[in-house]
């Protein structure tokens, strides 16, 4: 991962020097999951300093498993490992994704996508965005908040209940032309698609027309689906920031309290 949280303060990996010398050692935190996390790369230019989770005994149960940063979850981020870099303007777009207007538009956006029953809340929409933050989204170049908001729909899989109360799981992935890297400076080539998650963990057919199956990363979908934002709430949005800010840490207070049950295959339904 690209961002942990360091002594309760998100820092990006190639930002974290050396502590100085007699300084006690620096707590570093997965910011999804608050597992215990470490700094490696430092000394390679190759792969360049990163954040990964810190190992565990062997038998021991790893408090990341689950965690959508886990380095065995990461395939569906495969895409960003040659993607550029700008960490200046990363930041300022993050500052300014979250005043009100695009928060508003973003998490409408996302909730009207992801159609879940419940619908998705903003303790959910704010963990989506700690992810964001693990895997440094903003600073990637042409990045806005249309391109942003669908690619924050890629980063978990969804929980829904059907109609008569069987639980089923869905997640949207990134479709992009091969070889193509700065998948924000061409939104017009790429788009998302909402697929079954089958009971192995593996992705499935699509969902039925109708139900947002596929969804491309331009500006005109993305106004389409957020539609009429202002009936967000503004406690929605202050709950979102504190969770953005770090006011609310993650770790096992916020662990949710049932674990992931199997998912439901897709031809049950
Ligand atoms: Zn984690």
């Amino acid at each position: 991962m690209e961002s942990a949280l360091v002594d309760g303060k998100r820092i990006r990996a190639s930002a974290l020097g050396q502590p100085p010398q007699g300084s006690p050692e620096r707590t570093i935190r997965c910011l999804c999951c608050g597992a215990p996390t470490y700094h490696g790369g430092k000394n390679s230019s190759a792969r360049g300093a990163y954040f990964a989770h810190a190992p565990v005994k062997a038998g021991e149960p790893d408090p990341a498993d689950r965690c959508p940063l886990h380095s065995k979850n990461e395939r569906r981020f495969a895409w960003l490992k040659e993607a550029r870099r700008d960490a200046v303007t990363g930041e300022r777009f993050r500052t300014s994704y979250l005043q009100d207007a695009n928060l508003r538009r973003s998490f409408a956006f996302c909730l009207r996508a992801l159609n879940s029953k419940p619908p998705m809340s903003a303790e959910v929409f704010a963990g989506l965005l700690m992810v964001a933050d693990g895997l440094d989204l903003w600073s990637l170049p042409g990045q806005t908040v249309a391109t942003l908001s669908a690619l924050l729909l890629t980063l978990e899989d969804v929980r829904s209940t059907t109609g008569d109360q069987r639980e089923i799981w869905y997640r949207y992935e990134l479709q992009k032309p091969r070889g193509l890297k700065d998948v924000c400076l061409s939104p017009d080539q790429c788009l998302i698609s909402k697929h079954f998650v089958n009971r192995d963990g593996s992705t499935g057919p699509l969902l039925a027309r109708g139900q947002n199956n596929v969804i491309h990363l331009t500006q005109d979908d993305f106004d389409r689906l957020a539609g009429k934002s202002d009936w967000v709430s503004s406690g929605t949005l202050i709950a979102i920031r504190r969770r953005a800010d770090h006011q609310i840490q993650p770790g096992a207070a916020s662990a949710p309290a049932v674990s992931r049950p199997k998912p439901t295959p897709h031809e049950l339904l």
